[in-house]
């Protein structure tokens, strides 16, 4: 039987070959483990195993498992849709809400995290594959989006996020370079107040592809937990 152990130990290499055959440094890709499903347990085992951070997608679930003491040792990541009426559950208790696509939710992620007396950390979702029914922002809002989150004091900006069209392997790879030229392009300007370090991308079936075209951070599900056993709508 494979282990926990062995399932991280086996994405940790393969970050690092992928890392590596374009000249980068592994340590500098940061391994999220998406956890959705996934019970209190086995978040706590990929943490020991040393995954970099935890990503939930649903509020409810990262309550419950919070209120279990699953992510103790990891930082938390919010990487499902946002709804307005839930950011009360997730302003202050995720350490990054990587799934920010539009100027209301980030209007009311900083009033939330003023009356908590913090700074939310942030990315911006991009919907690079311009999908009609996929969340995240048409990547021509981002100038504006990076604008106002850079004058909002209690929202820290911290970098980009997409999941692309599914296709098997390498056929994201277009997306994945188009995300990091926005990435580049946006960091050159140096919008006020906006630290463009981060570049969420990749997911089980195609995160070598992602890092080689930029990425330095993963999302990975499947590939650390196994099969998700019921339906998850994302
Ligand atoms: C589920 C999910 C992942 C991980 O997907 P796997 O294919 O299981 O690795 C990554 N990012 C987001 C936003 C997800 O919802």
């Amino acid at each position: 039987m494979e282990t926990m152990a062995d399932r991280v130990r086996r994405v940790r290499e393969t970050i690092a070959e992928a890392a590596v055959s374009c000249g980068r440094k592994p340590e500098e890709i940061c391994l999220v483990a998406a956890s959705k499903t996934m019970g209190a347990e086995a978040v706590r085992e990929a943490i020991l195993a040393g995954v970099d951070a935890v990503g939930e997608n649903r509020c409810q679930e990262l309550t419950e498992k919070l209120a279990q003491g699953a992510y103790t040792g990891a930082p938390l990541h919010f990487i499902g849709h946002l709804q307005q009426n839930k950011l009360k559950y997730l302003v202050g208790k995720a350490d990054l809400i990587q799934s920010v696509e539009n100027e209301e939710l980030l209007r009311q992620i900083d009033r939330r995290a003023e009356t908590l007396g913090i700074r939310q950390a942030v990315l911006l979702q991009v919907n690079i594959g311009r999908e009609e029914q996929k969340g995240g922002a048409d990547p021509d809002r981002l100038p504006e989006l990076c604008t106002l989150a850079g004058s909002l004091p209690h929202v820290r900006l911290e970098g980009l996020m997409a999941v692309p069209p599914v296709f098997a392997g390498q056929e994201n790879y277009p997306y994945f370079e188009e995300m990091y030229q926005l990435f580049i392009d946006i960091r050159a300007k140096k919008y006020n107040n906006v630290s463009m370090n981060i570049l969420s991308m990749g997911m089980s079936g195609d995160y070598p592809a992602a890092i080689r075209a930029g990425a330095n951070m993963v999302r990975v599900g499947t590939a650390i937990f196994g099969a998700r056993t019921y339906p998850q709508t994302v």
